[in-house]
């Protein structure tokens, strides 16, 4: 894997804590992913994988600790500058957040509205530049789903839908992507060709790519890092070939 010699794409959290209410969410986490790098992050429910990839574009304020994204640190940035951070972090929710009875380009296209001025937003949407169709067509390419670029995006499949979020955030331009659980809804085999998509997509574009996933096998497979969750704290952060049932017994175990 190639990891850029900047800190640009990259991310660092130290110390890090975010509490809801009386929840400790994340608790003095510390980690560091490089410009370019590919991690996975892993744990059950409620282990705080949201919350770490919503810090990382600045959704989520820390209660305590410093988050530099992209080279900057987070809490210093004005609104402005906020906005601009998030228009170079693609992010794919887990629910996917499509317009469902807008046709595919348009939802692609709705991702790089962050780049727009308001007017220019709007413009782009009622009537968009034809380099714009080109490129909303060429990243559907990509993902394989070019032939449904005028179809409704909810007469699409579930692992289709998914893959129109992805060309959302590719279609902003990023220089990393954050994905939540983004195929949490499909078989494993739809699951592991749209994560082996994404990987190959960001190692050819030298994007970091952060995936919260809790299929273990997958994340296994497709990602060199693993990075293990538990009651919002780090269990492990490793090579993937040294997360065995050992590891996984720490994150998963009862009690
Ligand atoms: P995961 O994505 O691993 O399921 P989350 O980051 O969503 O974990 O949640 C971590 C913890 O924070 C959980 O205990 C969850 O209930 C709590 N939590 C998450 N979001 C909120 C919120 N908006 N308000 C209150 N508690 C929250
Ligand atoms: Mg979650």
């Amino acid at each position: 894997m190639m990891i850029l010699p900047n800190a640009h794409g990259g991310f660092q959290l130290s110390d890090v804590t975010v509490q809801y209410g009386a929840v400790l969410a994340l608790n003095r986490v510390s980690l560091s992913i490089d410009a370019g790098e590919h991690v996975a992050f892993i744990g059950p429910s409620g282990s705080g994988k949201t919350t770490l990839l919503r810090l990382l574009n600045g959704m989520v304020r820390p209660k305590n600790g410093c988050v530099m994204a992209q080279g900057k640190q987070v809490a210093d940035l004005s609104p402005g500058h906020l906005r601009e951070l998030r228009s170079q972090i693609g992010f794919i929710h887990q629910d996917l957040c499509l317009v469902p009875s807008l046709r595919v380009i348009r939802n692609v296209m709705s991702g790089g509205l962050s780049r727009k001025s308001l007017i220019g937003a709007v413009r782009a949407m009622i009537c968009p530049a034809r380099g714009e169709s080109l490129e909303a067509h060429r990243i559907l390419e990509r993902v394989g789903i070019a032939e449904k670029l005028y179809e409704r995006t909810d007469r699409l499949s579930g692992g289709q839908q998914q893959r129109v979020a992805i060309a959302r955030a590719l279609f902003q331009r990023p220089r990393a992507l954050l994905a939540d659980e983004p195929v949490s809804s499909v078989d494993p085999v739809r699951a592991h060709s749209t994560v082996s998509l994404l990987t190959r997509i960001c190692r050819e574009q030298l994007l970091t790519l952060c995936v919260s996933l809790h299929n273990t096998e997958l994340a296994r497979s497709c990602f060199q890092r693993l990075i293990g969750l538990r009651d919002g704290a780090i269990v492990f952060d490793c090579p993937s070939d040294q997360v065995g049932d050992t590891e996984l017994n720490q994150l998963y175990r009862i009690g």
